[in-house]
């Protein structure tokens, strides 16, 4: 079976699995039609294949097969075992990726782009694909500069990737894990429980669990929220300032959202959202 074909069998499984939990025992109900979040959060997932297909038909795995040739980043040049060098790699691009992700929220720019993911009202398996395409572009050059000063095999790209889709359909379900269980894996993985307080508009909560898999650079860069304030089922899902449905619930909506002016509210950087929160409603 090719690369691509395992990935793509790995990420439909899971998100298969993923939706049928979320339908059979769903953790919310819908805010706004499912129908509407849907077609924009599927239609910009599709955008985005084409995008990556444009600008990189080649992906990172010839990244990794360039620096392997030119002999270029740390793991081509120092002498580990393999399976060191499996696992460095994989914690370091998470590393990476972690502190990628705290970018997008700490500079406005970025945050023009990030805030697309942010300004879904609900919170389903949907959302986890629903990325602005200048964001994955951004992040597939991000990406490229780590295998690079790397230097990890193509293997643990693809290894990586597989597992960055697989935890980013199963932390975004809306489903929760039984109470026990949660507590157990919160130890190891982001939950739905965790990334939910992500999509929170209170900003603290945005501002906060960046992971995408394992639940330890939160823990280890301080960013960690265990619990919301307003509790598991009270978060208020969204951004308040960004409220009309034809802006976060169409795909031309979220294509432009980069572009467009909103009124203060959910901001980015800890500092600014400090300084804006007193003025913040506190619904989405
Ligand atoms: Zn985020
Ligand atoms: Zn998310």
């Amino acid at each position: 079976m090719s690369d691509s074909l395992w990935r793509f069998s790995i990420f439909v499984g899971i998100t298969a699995l993923m939706l049928i939990l979320q339908w059979l025992a769903p953790k919310r109900q819908p805010r706004i039609s499912t129908r509407k979040r849907w077609q924009a959060n599927i239609g910009i997932l599709l955008v985005d294949i084409v995008a990556l297909r444009l600008v990189a038909p080649a992906g990172l795995a010839a990244v990794a097969l360039a620096a392997d040739e030119w002999q270029w980043g740390l793991f081509n040049n120092v002498t580990l075992p393999a399976w060191s060098v499996w696992l460095l790699g994989l914690i370091a691009l998470d590393i990476g990726l972690y502190w990628q992700h705290r970018l997008f929220h700490r500079i406005p720019l970025l945050w023009r782009m990030h805030r697309v993911h942010h300004a879904d009202k609900d919170f389903d398996v949907s959302t986890g694909v629903r990325f602005h395409p200048l964001e994955i572009v951004l992040s597939l050059g991000w990406k490229a500069v780590m295998v690079l000063a790397l230097g990890v095999p193509a293997s643990v790209i693809l290894v990586f990737e597989i597992l960055l889709n697989a935890c980013s359909m199963f932390n975004h379900a809306n489903y929760a894990l039984p109470a026990r269980l949660e507590a157990l894996v919160r130890k190891l993985l982001i939950t739905q429980e965790l990334h939910r307080i992500h999509h929170s508009s209170k900003i603290t909560e945005t501002n906060s669990n960046y992971g995408f898999s394992v639940s330890w650079w939160d823990h280890l860069f301080a960013s960690f929220t265990a619990t919301a304030e307003k509790g598991s089922d009270g978060v208020d899902i969204g951004l308040t300032n960004i409220n009309r449905e034809q802006d976060h619930a169409s795909l031309w909506g979220l294509l432009t959202m980069p572009f467009r002016q909103f009124p203060q509210g959910s901001v980015a950087s800890p500092q600014a959202g400090e300084r804006s929160q007193p003025t913040q409603s506190s619904k989405g």
